[in-house]
């Protein structure tokens, strides 16, 4: 991902200490919040490691690719996102409710979060690092056709870019435009295509071929 301009940390190398200032604080914390026995830090890290390991992008690809195969699957998606969601088996933390937005020729659909970082972790896991990141939340609702460009999404100025944010109470999933010459594949092939960060808006699906 190229084009943010994160803001400068600072870096105080007076101190041998290696985390970075919020890695600190958030250190910091975890140690109160233990000492004060109002967490347990094996329940701590089951919690990231599942999100980090289990829980991924590849959840709201499995979404994705059955809405492109199955019309009344999209159709139920389109109007019942959470429900639609859970029939897959994917729900709970950060994904109690959910709406789809589907891409379409002449509309595209980026998601942000302007003033925090809500994110669909039930599907897409733990929110890519400039998804928190302030110059895209200020700038995605400013300029969202620059924002894309800077991912390298180049749309036409006919398409149309509605731009969703986020809260605690409603987080979003982007349906992206199925690929050209996907018709024989199945939903696995299909789910291969579909990106994380097509899921946000910031990409486009891939053509096939150009999966890992
Ligand atoms: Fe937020």
């Amino acid at each position: 991902m190229a084009g943010f301009t994160f803001l400068p940390m600072s870096h105080d190398h007076d101190h041998d200490n290696d985390l970075d200032p919020m890695a600190a604080r958030v250190k910091a914390l975890e140690t109160i919040l233990t000492e004060k026995g109002l967490i347990d830090p094996a329940a701590v890290d089951a919690i990231v490691e599942t999100y980090e390991h289990k829980v991924g992008p590849r959840n709201g690809a499995r979404v994705v690719a059955k809405a492109w195969s199955d019309a009344a699957y999209a159709e139920w998606l389109a109007k019942d996102a959470t429900a639609a969601i859970a029939s897959l088996g994917y729900s709970g933390r950060q994904g109690e409710h959910m709406q789809a937005v589907f891409n379409a020729p002449e509309t595209h659909n980026l998601v942000v979060c302007t003033l925090c970082s809500c994110y669909p972790w039930s599907v897409l896991g733990l929110p890519p690092v400039w998804y928190k990141s302030p110059p895209y939340r200020s700038r995605a609702v400013i300029d969202p056709r620059g924002v894309l460009a800077e991912f390298g999404l180049e749309l036409p100025l006919t398409t149309n870019i509605r731009v969703w944010d986020s809260t605690a109470e409603l987080r979003y999933i982007v349906v992206p435009l199925r690929p050209q010459g996907t018709d024989g594949l199945g939903e696995d092939e299909l789910a291969a295509l579909v990106t994380r960060d097509s899921m946000i808006g910031a990409g486009h699906a891939l053509a096939p071929g150009a999966a890992a």
